[in-house]
């Protein structure tokens, strides 16, 4: 059987020499392959600093102590994302507050951000306070999802006209651009993601950028236990005194054997964007000419999606179903038959409202944020990476329509989908 998997790393003996290179140096925890990797990452996203951690989610958790957010007060975030982007606000002690997305772009609608605060939101000596909870807002964690900025150019005309902060989750966006300005120069910390789901990879591990230089010392001292070098151990010029610890911190460093693949990506990184953009102008093409059930995913004009994922939408109106939970149970029987032929799919990611968690806490109900519940059922990511073919993408085009197909016959989903 043909196997197709959902994505699968671009490796080649780059990394396995940069690797090599960093265990035969004796010095394998963060150290000068690390610096260099901050450097490089920063670089290429025109950002002043980066400062590296384990996983984008402890990257977000990062950048939230140390700009301000805290208990008794409330963050907006996207419905419809991976839920660290909603955990690390938790784990910071804030409230998140849920905004619905939009179903062409997957991001967060900034209309929506609008409406929650003039109905919401009352102004008490220029801070916006909760009317229910008495809680702050604190500002927005947009997504840039799936390699697509957010309409990030209004999040921060919001931002500036009710005097809201940002960090943007970029989890998924490095070298994602508006026009010429890469995801990392909106003017907010940005936090980016290498694990092998990502366009490159370090294993796990994650980074903050931002051009504020006292943000990145601080967050550099709380990675490493909160650790700073004290005043009298810079005097002595040498190691042997321990350092200060003014803060609680946290080991949220990476290693140089993980920093050391990262630069080795980082040389592919453009060759996999291009390779990942034109294999999506592939499945464009193909899905436009024989599979009208899908929605290929949408790009606004000027902007350049990374593609870290391909991920379309079921058009359940198209097969003739009455809802998105009709098209829902659709859609999970087809992903169900491609994984039995070797074709691995993913729903896009999920609406955050409709996990446990966050349905207990806050009580949500799904049609309370109706676009990331449809989002949450109708998205299909379709398998994509560099070393696929032009055959290995019209396979799998062509088994979508095969099983289709048969579902229509009845002798897949029954005789109620016509
Ligand atoms: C992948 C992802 C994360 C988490 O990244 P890790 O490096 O796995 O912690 C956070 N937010 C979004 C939107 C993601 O896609």
């Amino acid at each position: 059987m043909k196997k197709i998997p959902v994505t699968i790393p671009y490796f080649t003996e780059d990394e396995e020499n940069a690797v090599k290179k960093v265990l035969q140096s004796g010095w394998v925890a963060q150290g000068p392959v690390v610096a260099e990797f901050e450097d490089a990452i920063a670089n290429y996203e025109g950002v002043k600093y980066g400062v590296a951690t384990t996983s984008c989610t402890t990257s977000l958790h990062l950048a939230m102590v140390t700009s301000g957010i805290e208990r008794g007060m409330d963050v907006f975030a996207p419905a419809f994302t991976f839920v660290a982007t909603v955990n690390t606000i938790v784990e910071s002690g804030a409230t998140p507050v849920l905004i619905d997305v939009s179903q062409n772009t997957y991001n967060i609608d900034t209309n929506k951000i609008i409406e929650k605060i003039r109905s919401n939101y009352k102004e008490k000596q220029g801070k916006l306070i909760n009317k229910e909870t008495g809680n702050v807002l604190w500002g927005i964690v947009p997504v840039h999802q799936f390699g697509l900025c957010c309409d990030i150019l209004e999040i921060n005309h919001i931002a500036k006209e009710y005097d809201l902060k940002i960090i943007e989750d970029a989890a998924c966006a490095l070298g994602a651009r508006i026009g010429k300005v890469h995801e990392g120069g909106f003017g907010n910390t940005s936090c980016i993601s290498f694990h092998p789901r990502k366009s490159i990879t370090t294993g796990e591990g994650g980074m903050v950028l931002t051009n504020d230089e006292s943000l990145a010392k601080k967050m550099r001292e709380l990675r490493s236990h909160g650790s700073s070098v004290s005043a009298d151990a810079r005097h002595a010029g040498k190691g042997f005194l321990l350092p200060e610890f003014n803060d609680a911190g946290y080991n949220y460093r990476m290693t140089d054997i993980q920093a050391a693949v990262g630069l080795a990506q980082i040389k592919k990184l453009d060759y996999i964007l291009e390779a990942k953009r034109k294999r999506s102008k592939l499945y464009d093409s193909l899905i436009k000419e024989n599979l009208p059930e899908l929605i290929t995913p949408y790009v606004p004009e000027n902007y350049y999606h990374t593609y870290q994922s391909y991920v379309c939408m079921l058009d359940y109106k198209v097969l003739g179903l009455n809802s998105v939970d009709e098209g829902g149970e659709y859609r999970n029987i087809l992903l169900s038959e491609l994984e039995d032929i070797g074709i691995a799919t993913r729903q896009g990611t999920h609406a955050v409202h409709t996990l446990g968690y966050y349905k207990n806490r806050f009580g949500y109900k799904p049609d309370e944020l109706p676009n990331a519940y449809a989002c949450d059922r109708l998205s299909i990511t379709l398998p994509l990476y560099v070393q696929m073919t032009d055959e290995d993408q019209e396979y799998v085009v062509k088994m979508i329509r095969n099983i289709i197909d048969k579902m229509r016959q009845g002798s897949i989903y029954g005789d109620n989908c016509k």
